[in-house]
Parts: structure tokens; sequence; C-alpha cells
């Protein structure tokens, strides 16, 4: 059975703000109305800034292209989350790894977002831990370093050119809601971008 709204009060008042506008944001197409309401009515009562509402409504809305070339624009601004470095644009690359442990080859690909000098720095890492680690596995291992090595030599011209990369604009378009609503609180976008150690 589904929750009442009143449950879901109860289960929604023990978030932080952050979670709540996370899920609110993040998550608003797999929520349902009386869900996302409920969300909605707390955040209120809690007194959030204005713009966390502008981009729950910018999380349900169809994509709006104007916004998201203001959005690029504004997260490209910001300092790069990895050396502070905000003399030039930031833009975003797919790192991609393999590494093999004897039958098993794991692959990922992570995108990441900060300066030239730090995207090429990941870039770089990636590449090498897969020519390293990578090729050892069977039967997957060469076939997936053979993929990882492409794949980032990919991206060495996504970094060449001045204009955002795919990566970027697809990191803004998935993340709409939430950089609507953190607009204008660089530290929190700041946060938002910075991969994972
Ligand atoms: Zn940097």
């Amino acid at each position: 059975m589904e929750p009442s709204p009143a449950e879901l009060e109860k289960i929604y008042s023990q978030y932080t703000d952050a979670e709540l506008v996370h899920i609110a944001t993040r998550s608003a197409h797999h929520l349902r109305p009386e869900a996302l309401a409920v969300i909605r009515a707390m955040l209120r009562a809690r007194q959030v800034d204005e713009a966390v509402f502008q981009g729950i409504d910018a999380a349900v809305q169809p994509v709006d292209e104007a916004r998201v070339q203001e959005q690029v624009a504004l997260i490209r601004s910001l300092p790069c989350p990895e050396c502070g470095n905000r003399s030039a644009p930031l833009n975003a690359v797919l790192a991609s790894r393999a590494i093999s442990f004897v039958v098993m080859t794991s692959y990922d690909r992570t995108p990441y977002i900060g300066c030239v000098p730090c995207l090429e720095r990941r870039r770089t890492k990636a590449t090498l831990t897969s020519a390293l680690a990578g090729w050892w596995g069977f039967p997957w291992g060469p076939v997936r370093t053979i993929q990882a090595l492409v794949q980032n030599q990919g991206q060495k011209s996504a970094l060449r050119s001045s204009a955002p990369s795919d990566v970027l604009v697809a990191f803004v378009v998935e993340n709409t809601g939430k950089i609507e609503a953190y607009k204008g609180r660089p530290q929190e976008l700041v946060t938002m971008i910075t991969a994972p150690l």
C-alpha cells in the first residue's frame, strides 16, 4: 500500500533541507504528485530560499534550452573543484577505466567537471590505470581496456575545444532543477560538481 500524505510527512520530516531539495529536484519525475506536494509544503514551512521552488518547477518541466545554456555558463564560471583555478571556463570529460582481477574485469565511466589541466590529469590517470591493470582479465580484460583507451582518446578533442563538452551539457540537463535551486549559492554548486574521491 502506498503511504498516505500524513505518513509521507513523517518520513520526509527526518530529512535535511538539502536532502529534500535533492529528492525533489533529482527524482521529481518518479515522485507521486502528493509526495512532491508534501515536500514542497515542508520546505515552505522550513522557509528555504525561494530559488529552491523554482528549481523544483524546473525539474518537472520539459527541458528548456535557454535555461540549459544559462546554467552551462554558470557552471563553467565556477572555480575548479579540484584546484580552485578560475582563470578559464570549466569543462567536463568522461574518464573510462578498465581494471582486471584474473577472471573479472570492471569497467566504469565517470564524468568529471573541472579546469582543463585537472581534466587532462583525470583522463591520463584513467588511461594509465587501464593500460596497467586492464589487460589481465580473461576474456574481457583486453576488450574493455581497448574500449577505455579509445574512449579516453576521444575525450582529448573535447578538452581542446573552448565549447562546453557533451558531457557537461548532459550533466546540466540531468541536474537542471538542482542547479536552478542553488543558482545563487556558488558554494553549493561547487559541492555539486565535485567528483567523489
Ligand atoms: Zn583544476
